[in-house]
């Protein structure tokens, strides 16, 4: 029996963890006391990853659809039966006919998004789709048009600021998402501890909030959802007529300032008021105070992602940034360190781009190569040339797609539908002709790469796998996919140089290892990063980083800009064609927007939805892991008491809620956390799946039956689900 070093992978953090294994079976997890980064911290999903590994749930061996029900098969006839049959429909259609899904679950394994992407590229098809359509892609497209490149995001420098505005954000529970911070709440606490201010505006007094804020306090706003875009160009329009901007700032390192303040001039503090339901006293008060306090910094995530103005929302919070001059300097939003200039090499090999081409329904562009999941179901149903095959690993998009039931109808429709997945969840019961079982994240060896532009404090870490699987067991999903373009004989990564690499290895009898790209940044780095410690010597490796587990690359660096921006003359581009157009149409929808919210006013039981986290969970899955919920808490509907004593609404009674696109009785919680006329309930949840034992049990309701897959925003694709209309009624 021995204590396994292990850097927990399930989100951006990466708490350092001790796990307890004895014949390659997980005993126990707990937080590593010693871990330099987390110092004993983890959330309850990181002591969880052991239940997941030896959940009796899992997928083991492939399994095949016959009749009703899976039966296991070997990995050779399943390779090659889904090899076989993904070339016949390739051949019978076109390349575009195979359409890939890449969920949540592949974000934090460097090689599985890696090798999918790869795989696509082999095939020759463009149609690939990602769980960051539906979280956080109008990041990318805002930071495209602001800098030139989409993985150039400032993130909050919040060990060093005096001011912290969080929109749409709840890092209690998210832990911050995108930005990499271990044990972030501590160092938000550590803002107030040294005299600064966090405000967090949200409709609901969510965990941070509560955290930080006292009830009823002046820093917790609250705002109707899917409203945030006017209370943010109102912040700016404030900015810029009481001359609160950084002029010295705008002119050295920006184009496009003039016809901004013309264009969003109408978009007053009044307009916000009357549309957002903040007080303009409110408005004004935190907008001087943004612009006035030096190290001031605004954050929005999830809330302000998923909305009707998502890019504009993502370009709006980089402006205030950026006028106020707030980027790029301690205590602003502030550009992370990586081992190699991302951004540069991005734009020397392709990636990390935007528009390169339009899905063929709704004309929506590619985000870093992939279109919204939005789409996907109208791709199958209504193409000419309608998507065939469904590639799905670790998503889950029947829970995560908009408009769940069409995505049902839709894969309906296909001939094949192959998961990579370690569970069957309610997609793969659905639908699924093929389960291919991956390894779980304490399976797999992992370098997350990926994070590093966006880390508080940057390092490196490399975990080893702590548990073995067997010989025929399940797969990490890089050797899948790499199995099944050698038995299609189609280049991986579409490049025959990148394809050379694993024949190379092949050729010399060795075995290849996605490790070799780790060690391929780690060389370009030494060669290019001079400054950063460990590498500046030159004689850096993967060895020695696995011998270490984790190094400290140093303090992240302010007036880093011109290092990283990609635009052509390396200024930021505060507008362009495309933030123009959707600002005229923000100005246009303003009418329609008021009266939307008169009649919410009059409609005693309509309501507008919005949706939550918890931290116990990952999107739409750990719902089966049993230590986690012990106590069955499946989640209930809040609703404020005003909108219940009005519907004459008791404490746990089940209602219907409706729109136009489907209906479902929930549970209620009458809580004064949540503003009036807003009702909350998270998503993922829906799990009427017998291979779930225990999700099964308490399934709880799949909200996404009625998100809608027309509501889109227009630049990313994000679909709208926080702030759309439903109707609550009695169940008589
Ligand atoms: S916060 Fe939780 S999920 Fe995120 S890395 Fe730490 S233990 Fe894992």
């Amino acid at each position: 029996m021995g204590y396994k070093k292990f850097n927990c992978p399930m989100c951006n953090a990466g708490c350092g963890l001790l796990v307890e294994v004895e014949k390659n079976k997980v005993v126990s997890v707990r937080p590593d006391p010693d871990y330099p980064l987390t110092k004993g911290y983890c959330c309850p999903k990181g002591i969880s990853l052991g239940a997941i590994t030896n959940d009796q749930d899992r997928v083991r061996k492939p399994l095949k659809r016959i009749g009703d029900k899976f039966e296991k098969i070997s990995w050779k006839q399943a390779l090659h039966e889904i090899a076989d049959k993904l070339n016949n429909i390739r051949n019978s259609y076109s390349p575009h006919s195979i359409a890939y899904y890449l969920g949540t679950n592949s974000v934090h394994q460097y090689a599985h998004s890696m090798f999918a992407v790869g795989f696509m590229d082999a095939i020759g098809s463009k149609n690939m789709y990602n769980a960051g359509s539906v979280d956080n892609n109008n990041k990318f497209v805002a930071q495209n048009f602001l800098y030139g490149s989409s993985v150039v995001m400032p993130i909050p420098d919040l060990p060093n600021t005096d001011l912290l505005i969080l929109i749409g954000t709840n890092p209690a529970v998210s832990n911050m998402s995108l930005v990499t911070c271990s044990n972030v709440m501590k160092v938000i606490k550590g803002i107030k501890v040294r005299g600064g201010e966090v405000y967090i505006i949200d409709p609901r007094r969510n965990e941070t909030a509560r955290i930080l804020t006292k009830k009823d306090d002046e820093y917790h706003i609250t705002i109707y959802p899917d409203t945030d875009i006017y209370l943010l160009l109102a912040m700016i329009n404030i900015i810029f007529k009481e001359n609160l901007q950084d002029d010295d700032y705008i002119r050295a390192n920006t184009i496009g300032y003039g016809k901004l303040k013309t264009l969003i001039k109408d978009f007053t503090p009044d307009l916000a008021e009357k549309i957002c339901k903040v007080s303009k006293d409110d408005i004004y008060r935190l907008t001087r105070k943004f612009a006035k306090i030096k190290r001031a910094v605004i954050y929005g995530r999830l809330g302000t992602c998923l909305s009707t103005f998502a890019s504009l929302n993502a370009w709006a919070i980089d402006v205030l940034n950026i006028i106020a001059g707030k980027l790029d300097r301690p205590g602003g939003a502030i550009f992370g360190k990586n081992i190699i200039n991302i951004s540069r090499l991005g734009r020397i090999i392709g990636m990390g781009g935007f528009d390169s081409h339009r899905s063929r329904i709704g004309n929506y562009p590619d985000v870093m190569g992939a279109f919204p999941l939005g789409i996907l179901a109208r791709e199958i149903l209504h193409n000419k040339n309608p998507v065939k095959a469904l590639m799905i690993s670790g998503g889950n998009p029947i829970l995560s797609s908009p408009n769940s039931n069409e995505f049902k109808e839709a894969l309906e429709k296909i001939e094949l539908c192959v998961f990579l997945d370690f569970y069957i969840n309610e997609t793969a019961n659905f639908r699924a002709d093929y389960i291919l079982p991956t390894r779980t994240p304490l399976e797999n060896s992992n370098a997350p790469v990926y994070l590093l532009n966006y880390q508080t404090y940057p390092h490196l870490e490399y975990s080893n796998a702590v548990v073995g699987t067997e010989k025929y067991g399940p797969k990490p999903e890089w050797e899948i996919l790499l199995s099944l373009a050698r038995l299609m004989k189609v280049p991986m990564f579409g490049s025959a140089l990148l394809n050379s690499i694993p024949k190379l290895y092949k050729f010399l009898r060795k075995e290849f290892h996605p490790e070799f790209f780790i060690k391929l940044f780690m060389f370009l780095g030494q060669v290019l990063e001079k400054k950063i410690p460990h590498l500046s010597s030159g004689t850096f490796s993967l060895k020695k980083l696995k011998e270490m587990d984790t190094v400290l690359l140093g303090d992240n660096e302010y007036g880093v800009l011109r290092k990283y921006i990609q635009t052509k003359d390396k200024k930021i581009a505060l507008l362009n064609k495309h933030l123009k157009e959707q600002i005229l149409t923000c100005k246009e929808s303003i009418q329609k927007k008021i009266e939307e919210l008169e009649d919410l006013d009059k409609n005693s039981n309509e309501f507008l939805m919005i949706g939550r986290r918890n931290l116990k969970t990952m999107n739409s899955w750990m719902h089966n892991v049993e230590v986690l919920w012990r106590k069955k808490q499946e989640p209930e509907l809040f609703i404020n008491p005003q909108d219940a004593q009005r519907l004459n609404l008791y404490e746990g009674e089940v209602v219907w809620i409706e729109n136009r696109l489907g209906s479902i009785k929930l549970p209620i919680k009458i809580t004064d956390e949540i503003m009036s006329k807003v009702l909350c309930y998270p998503h993922g949840w829906g799990h009427k799946n017998p291979y779930l034992s225990f999700a099964n049990q308490h399934p709880g309701e799949n909200i996404n039956v009625l998100t809608d897959s027309h509501k889109l925003d227009k630049l990313s694709g994000q679909p709208v689900m926080n702030g759309y209309k439903v109707l609550l009624k009695k169940i008589e």
